[in-house]
């Protein structure tokens, strides 16, 4: 009997919605040992060359007259079979394409463009002839001439295939290599040795006299007989390649290629640290993710500690075990508190058996990171959201820290939580998953209350130093009695006494919703954007104003467009502002300004805290971008300018996520020896997240927006999904909502409710203008199946090209 032919299920890369299912293949001989469930591969698609994810291999397909396999992309699949069963969980739980979940999944450089690239290996030429390389001879022939050739190219070339290539490579005659831009992805050093070293002075004896180099590199060798880079030989020596591999030849000296990654940390080493004695607090936190974790099995535990009660050791501590137990380990952390300090804490424990992503790498050294987890050559991972997808085989601890940030939903599609990806992995390793925070997510309390995680609480600081004393300033009294800067009088005195003892503030200027507009005294509007329905922002340094929506600048206008009007000024108080109004009432105060502005270049960020963190300024003055993960010993002043600044955006996380930034800004202060001050300026004291975050009493505020929630029924008490339409033409815009709505509307089960189509908080964007459905379901995760089946119907529905829909889940869209 004849046996069924190889077949790949292939997912293509082609941007339309038709493609979004699996296409077989043929599995080509010579491929067949490569092509696993996860290979990139090369398929013709139509008539054009596409990428593919190769998500199963089967015998024999329904399909006749198939196509084969071009060719396989990468050495080591690029996903584990496991992160393809997850990149399809994600397509139907986030509504999304296939193709989309994976390549969030994967480095960018294997998205965007990069080429492949042949280079001959430098011991090549010491190899004896085979008929492999003989048949090569036109690809050695072009290679003799120039140092790499594109794989394009090469296959252009006669007698040379893909299978040929890589048993070129498999002799170790050539390498195929990836550049991403101009920059080599895998970059290779040649290492030196000598052949034996109580041979080199006879070695050095037989040499011919003049040969002057050979000499010098075999002196050297008998005096440093270890083995050194070859270029830093040449650059000792003064010898070139040529002279070393005449040696090489001679049997005198050995080399040997290895590849060596970029250093991130540019080569600095990082000095070792060792565990510390836990507190009690810790120790028994430290037990409850041991135990899952030494048993295996699938457990997810919520470390509810206050700022500074010492949870990153406890981290450390369980990445420890998970180590003495050969598994790996994921930490995520959000990207802004992702500062060499951070890292140092995670690289002097663990040295070199840890990888970083973030996303101040380039993208080869993102690359290089990666590859070093997917090869196993490292055992940890520390990484903003998307390291979630860090391709480990054998995972044992999944942390999250600071797992309240919103930064780990990711924005675009596909719009996954990263909370839920580590949820999905963890159990399908049989690993430990700790959600760690002083101000948990609503969403993890109440799971964490009803049993869905472990509660454990770290309550107390290390060391027992307390909680900073919080003052709440009503700035609505200051207005009052005549104050109209934006300093009240308590922190204009707090300031001085910062100033006067030395020691450090910091100050803390919530950037969304309270940022510089310019508004017409005379007729009362304000400069909006000629594109979307929303305000410009002044910035100060070029007198331009912004959208921050679409990027629209323009110079600040003279006169009023509305009325002509010159009486045209900016309000508000951005960051710029404030420093302005330091200055002035400071005479002398030295002021470190974080914010969009001052920190777009790389590297900037952590030049500035290091700067602060040397002393080189009274007063560090930021967004959002200073309100965690920050350690100085000098701060003994956090100033909050305006805290209800949030409160008024459209979101039902607003209480939230103002009560989560008081608690966390003001743990920035008295860390150390010296007590803390907390100053927090206000127009609403009486709010519930303000007041309850200024007295500390977490329990209470948890309890009242959760009874809030519940009663407006809005996450984690219903799920959400948010339909966001957006069109140029307001008429067809509204016709498709309305078309969507009656036939979402139509077959909704009965315990789910459709609002809209409704304007967007921001009704346009972009000449765009928008319009949401917003769908509650009953919470269980299972009550989203029919929705979720349906707007897959629905998309199809509406074959306008320029519609766009974007969904969202738990969550809402501006
Ligand atoms: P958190 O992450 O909970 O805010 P950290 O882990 O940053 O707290 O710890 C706060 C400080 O306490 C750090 O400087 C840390 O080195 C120190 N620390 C943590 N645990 C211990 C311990 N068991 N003994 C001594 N110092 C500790
Ligand atoms: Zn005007
Ligand atoms: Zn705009």
């Amino acid at each position: 009997m004849r046996t069924e032919p190889l077949v790949a299920e292939v997912v293509v890369d082609v941007p339309a919605r038709e493609t979004d299912k699996v296409f077989d293949y043929l599995v080509p001989d010579e491929l067949a040992p490569v092509v696993e469930a996860g290979s990139r591969v090369q398929v013709e698609f139509g008539t054009r060359k596409r990428v593919g994810y190769v998500v199963g291999l089967k015998r024999g397909s329904r399909t006749t007259r198939l196509k084969e396999i071009l060719d396989v992309m990468d050495l080591l699949p690029p996903l584990t079979p496991e992160l393809v069963r997850l990149g399809l969980y994600m397509a139907e739980e986030y509504v999304c394409r296939v193709i989309t979940a994976f390549t969030a999944m994967v480095p960018a450089v294997l998205k965007g463009k990069y080429r492949r690239v042949v280079v001959l290996r430098p011991e090549a030429s010491d190899k004896p002839e085979s008929l492999l390389s003989l048949s090569a001879e036109s690809l050695f022939q072009v290679l003799s001439e120039r140092a790499e050739v594109d794989v394009e190219e090469a296959l252009k070339l006669p007698g040379i295939t893909p299978g040929v290539l890589r048993e070129l490579e498999a002799e170790g005659r050539i390498a195929l290599e990836e550049r991403v831009g101009d920059r080599s992805t895998h970059k290779r050093v040649v290492w030196v040795k000598p052949a034996d070293v109580s041979g080199l002075e006879e070695a050095m004896r037989a040499l011919p006299a003049r040969a002057i180099r050979q000499r010098e590199i075999l002196r050297r060798f008998s005096e440093h007989p270890e083995e050194v880079s070859l270029p830093e030989l040449l650059r000792k020596t003064g010898a070139s390649r040529q002279t070393v591999k005449s040696l090489v030849s001679a049997g005198v000296l050995l080399w040997e290629e290895r590849e060596s990654y970029r250093d991130p940390s540019g080569g600095k080493p990082v000095e070792r640290t060792e565990p510390l004695p836990l507190t009690d607090e810790q120790a028994s936190a430290l037990a409850a993710i041991r135990e899952p974790l030494r048993k295996g099995r699938f457990h997810s535990v919520l470390l509810h500690g206050v700022t500074g009660s010492g949870k990153t050791e406890v981290y450390l501590q369980a990445i420890e075990e998970a180590l003495r137990l050969q598994r790996e380990s994921i930490v995520l952390v959000p990207e802004i508190s992702l500062t060499p300090q951070m890292v140092k804490r995670f690289k002097g424990r663990f040295g070199d058996q840890v990888a970083v992503l973030h996303s101040g790498l380039s993208a080869g050294e993102r690359y290089d990171e990666w590859r070093k987890i997917r090869r196993g050559e490292v055992k940890v991972a520390i990484g903003a959201r998307s390291a979630v997808f860090a391709p480990f085989r054998r995972l044992g601890l999944i942390i999250i820290d600071e797992e309240h940030e919103s930064s780990y939903k990711q924005e675009e599609n596909p719009k996954y939580h990263a909370r839920e990806i580590a949820k999905w992995r963890a159990r399908e390793h049989g690993a430990v998953l700790v959600l760690g925070s002083a101000t948990p997510s609503l969403e993890s309390y109440v799971a964490a209350r009803t049993g869905g995680h472990e509660w454990v609480r770290l309550e107390k600081r290390v060391h027992g130093r307390p909680l900073p004393r919080i003052e709440v300033v009503d700035l609505r009294e200051e207005l009052r009695t005549g104050n109209r800067s934006m300093f009240s009088g308590v922190l204009r005195r707090e300031i001085e006494g910062v100033l006067r003892r030395e020691e450090q503030a910091v100050l803390f200027l919530n950037r969304r919703g309270f940022s510089t507009f310019v508004m017409c005294r005379e007729c009362g509007e304000s400069l909006m954007c000629p594109h979307c329905d929303i305000s410009l922002t002044f910035h100060r340094t070029n007198r331009t104003v912004r959208c921050h929506y679409c990027g629209h600048a323009e110079p600040v206008p003279a006169a009023c467009p509305g009325c002509g009007s010159r009486h045209i000024r900016h309000f508000g108080a951005g960051t710029q502002r404030v420093e302005e109004e330091l200055t002035r009432l400071f005479p002398g105060i030295r002021v470190i300004r974080m914010d969009v502005d001052t920190t777009g270049t790389k590297g900037a960020h952590e030049r500035l805290l290091s700067a602060f963190g040397e002393g080189r300024a009274d007063v560090l003055l930021g967004t959002q971008m200073i309100a965690k993960g920050l350690d100085f010993p000098g701060v003994t002043l956090v100033g909050v300018i305006a805290a209800d600044t949030m409160l008024h955006l459209p979101d039902f996380r607003a209480s939230e996520r103002t009560f989560q930034l008081l608690t966390q800004v003001s743990g920035r202060a008295g860390r150390h020896e010296r007590p803390g001050k907390v100053v927090i300026q206000t127009y609403s004291p009486e709010h519930y997240s303000i007041a309850l975050a200024a007295a500390h009493r977490t329990e209470e505020f948890y309890r009242e927006e959760g009874r809030l929630r519940k009663r407006h029924d809005y996450p984690p008490f219903c799920g959400l999904f948010t339909i966001l339409l957006s069109h140029p033409d307001r008429v067809k815009l509204l016709r498709a909502g309305q078309e969507l709505a009656r036939f979402i509307g139509g077959r909704l089960p009965g315990d789910c409710r459709m609002l809209g189509p409704v304007p967007a908080p921001v009704p346009r964007i972009n000449d765009r203008y928008r319009l949401q459905l917003i769908i509650r379901h009953p919470s269980k995760a299972e009550t989203a199946d029919p929705v979720k089946s349906i707007l897959r119907k629905a998309e199809g529905l509406l074959n306008d090209p320029e519609l766009r829909i974007q969904l969202d889940r738990d969550g809402v869209l501006p």
